[in-house]
């Protein structure tokens, strides 16, 4: 969530008055950085993942699972405890850190140092996480759980879902009908971005997610459980003016997206070129594993009829206003704004001949001011745009303390635009007075239920990464073609039985796994890699003929099997490309079992061999006997449904469509709540 300033954060009316000045500032701060690192090169590879958790608070008398509203203790004991924690690591993990997050019921953690291109390092990571898991949970009280769960199913739902009990009359700064005050981290920094947001757009957000039709769910769906008539904020209303759609699950407050779990992964780049490089290959990679890791079908206490929590975090922080929407002609504001804040990437930013023009498809609403003043300071065109799209949008947060800052020293004006941006990927700049270099940080997918499952995901990730820059592959779609395929990502059953627009020939640019350094030279085999590398030659100039033919042509719709394990002679599938990587590195056998396992899950699950989370939690829900086939998730169903998910973590119950037949549990010493 970026840095926590201590400060006085400015209400919405004063805070705007700062914009330009954040702005301009901003751009001041990132000038400043680029032209100190824009040459930095030769940086290894150093990557981390960042997991959310959510503490959920088991009453098992009342047979009720709720969120735990005590982060802030949680994290006061974590980190005194991380201070002294010789006594509890074998000293081959480094000490890892705890963040607070926007819910007040949420933890992340990060490992405490980045791992590096060693592949001793690839295979600690699930050691890591579980490591990290199991301290949160030594440290929580004997009824709480730390759940890597993508989304709380009955979050905002009628009754008691958080401990202690608060009421939602009390949502001073989102005004929600279902959701109060306390269900948000009380730093400064979140009640203000909640209630600026609202104040911003003019409205609350307003969350429309189509429910699940079961065989009893009434129809039209017109939801009960919405207090239709209730009159404390002056936006109550807004919920029976319009706002609340039939047939859909409503919700309306920051907390519902905000609050949802993750799975992230940061990257270090050789360069700025290999980081822009990296970004763009992973653009079209963002909803595909979206869709893998699909994880959030209950909302509200119904099941949708989508598995993905991302819509629903874009429309929690939409705080473009009407005009912005193109729902009025502009007047007052600046520009028409086709997506919210956190959306899916809007512009390819590598400057490599394969990155053809027309790819950019999608309409990129830019600052012209700051664009020629980026130009004008010698950076790029494409750059200059992604870093001028990014500043079409408002600081939400800006502390009073902090307005007049040494633009040569600190970033935080530039961070505070940046930071809010919360795209499918991030491309992030050194920060000042550090040694890190250019980074790229993936974003798409939903944290999964048990550590195997996120090391899994983690360790293809990064192998894909490694295969991208090693082949010099080639990914490239029209970014409006993603922009579908995130859309499909989200849909029931999305990996299953949705295609997705993906390039036919990834080789364009280079031959089937011959370029990078791996290359076998003059017919003679290089020697096996020891270490996942980071910096590569640079990739071939075109040949004759490379480039020429429509777009259009170089594109198709594929299912998931097909993209990932694989389609006819020349498309190896990502998968088949990860494995040639693999064989590039000289893995003892050990540790090329354990890279295997992942690689066999994540194969597993795009051929429908094993389903994804989203499908078992609604398998769950629906085989449940106290399940009336009306799409309702129940207190018990929620209850039960959450107990089997720490079960399953710790081996404790089978899940054989979900994890392979061998997985043998995370937190096995740890007893049941
Ligand atoms: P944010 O919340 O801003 O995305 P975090 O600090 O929570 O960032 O997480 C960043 C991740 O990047 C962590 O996993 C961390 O280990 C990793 N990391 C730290 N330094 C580097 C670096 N130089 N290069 C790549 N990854 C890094
Ligand atoms: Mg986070
Ligand atoms: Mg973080
Ligand atoms: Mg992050």
């Amino acid at each position: 969530m970026g840095l926590l300033y201590l400060g006085t954060p400015l209400a919405w009316d004063d805070a705007k008055k700062y914009a330009d000045h954040v702005r301009t500032h901003g751009i001041t701060q990132f000038l400043h950085i680029w032209d100190r690192v824009k040459d930095k090169n030769g940086d290894e590879l150093l990557w981390g993942d960042e997991i959310e958790y959510m503490v959920v608070s088991f009453d098992n008398e009342e047979k009720n699972a709720k969120l735990s509203l005590r982060q802030t203790e949680i994290l006061a004991k974590l980190s005194a405890i991380v201070n002294d924690i010789s006594s509890d690591n074998d000293n081959t993990i480094a000490v890892p850190t705890f963040h607070p997050e926007y819910g007040r019921y949420m933890l992340e953690s990060t490992p405490g140092s980045p791992y590096t291109g060693y592949i001793s390092d690839l295979l600690s990571v699930e050691k890591n996480m579980r490591y990290r898991r199991s301290l949160a949970r030594k440290h929580l009280k004997p009824n709480e759980i730390p759940l890597t769960f993508t989304s709380f199913p009955r979050l905002g739902a009628p009754g008691q879902f958080t401990e202690p009990y608060h009421d939602p009359a009390d949502a001073v700064s989102s005004h929600s009908l279902f959701l109060p005050e306390e269900i948000t981290n009380p730093h400064a920094r979140f009640p203000t971005l909640t209630a600026n947001i609202r104040r911003r757009r003019g409205s609350k957000v307003a969350i429309n997610l189509p429910i699940f039709f079961d065989e009893k769910t009434p129809k039209p769906f017109i939801d009960p459980t919405i207090p239709w008539n209730r009159s404390i904020y002056p936006e109550d209303p807004e919920a029976r003016n319009g706002a609340a759609l039939p047939d859909h699950i409503y919700m309306d407050a920051m907390g519902f997206g905000m609050g949802c779990c993750c799975l992230q992964l940061t990257f270090q780049a050789c360069n700025v070129t290999d980081a822009r490089r990296l970004y763009d290959r992973l653009i079209p990679i963002g909803p595909i594993l979206l869709a893998l890791t699909a994880a959030s079908p209950v909302w509200r206490g119904y099941l949708a009829d989508v598995d993905c929590r991302w819509n629903v975090i874009a429309g929690s922080v939409d705080d473009r206003t009407e005009e912005e929407r193109g729902l009025k002609p502009l007047e007052h504001d600046r520009f028409v704004i086709p997506k919210s804040r956190y959306d899916s990437v809007d512009l390819y930013i590598s400057e490599d001949w394969i990155n053809r023009p027309e790819y950019n498809d999608n309409p990129l609403p830019i600052d012209e001011k700051i664009y020629d003043r980026l130009r004008n300071h010698g950076i790029d065109d494409l750059l200059s745009k992604h870093v001028s799209h990014l500043f079409i949008r408002d600081p939400l947060v800006v502390f009073s303390e902090t307005i007049d800052q040494d633009d040569e020293s600190s970033s935080d004006h530039f961070e505070n635009i940046q930071s809010t941006n919360w795209q499918t990927l991030r491309f992030k700049p050194p920060p000042p007075n550090s040694n890190i270099g250019w980074r790229v940080e993936f974003r798409s997918m939903e944290v999964q239920m048990t550590d195997f499952e996120n090391a899994a995901f983690s360790v293809f990730v990064v192998l894909l990464s490694r295969a991208i820059l090693s082949f010099n592959l080639n990914f490239y779609v029209p970014i409006s073609k993603v922009d579908v395929n995130m859309g499909r990502a989200q849909e029931r059953d999305a990996a299953r039985s949705r295609k997705f627009y993906f390039r036919k020939d990834v080789f364009t640019g280079s031959s089937p796994y011959s370029s990078g350094s791996n290359s076998p030279v003059d017919g003679a085999p290089r020697p096996k890699e020891k270490k996942l590398r980071n910096c590569f030659p640079p990739p071939p100039a075109p040949l004759n003929g490379d480039h020429k033919g429509p777009v259009e042509d170089e594109y198709e719709e594929m299912t998931m099997d097909e993209i990932m394990n694989g389609k006819g002679d020349h498309f190896p599938g990502l998968l088949g490309l990860v494995s040639a990587y693999v064989d590039t590195l000289d893995v003892e056998e050990e540790a090329l079992a354990k890279i295997r396992s992942y690689l066999n899950l994540v194969k597993d699950r795009s051929n429908g061999t094993l389903v994804t989370a989203a499908t078992w939690i609604r398998n769950f829900v629906r085989s449940h006997p106290a399940y009336a086939k009306d799409s309702v998730v129940s207190q018990e169903i929620n209850y039960d449904l959450l107990v089997a998910v720490d079960e399953i973590e710790r081996g404790a119950r089978s899940a054989p469509d979900l994890l392979p037949k061998d997985y043998t549990g995370g937190n096995k010493d740890q007893g049941s709540i």
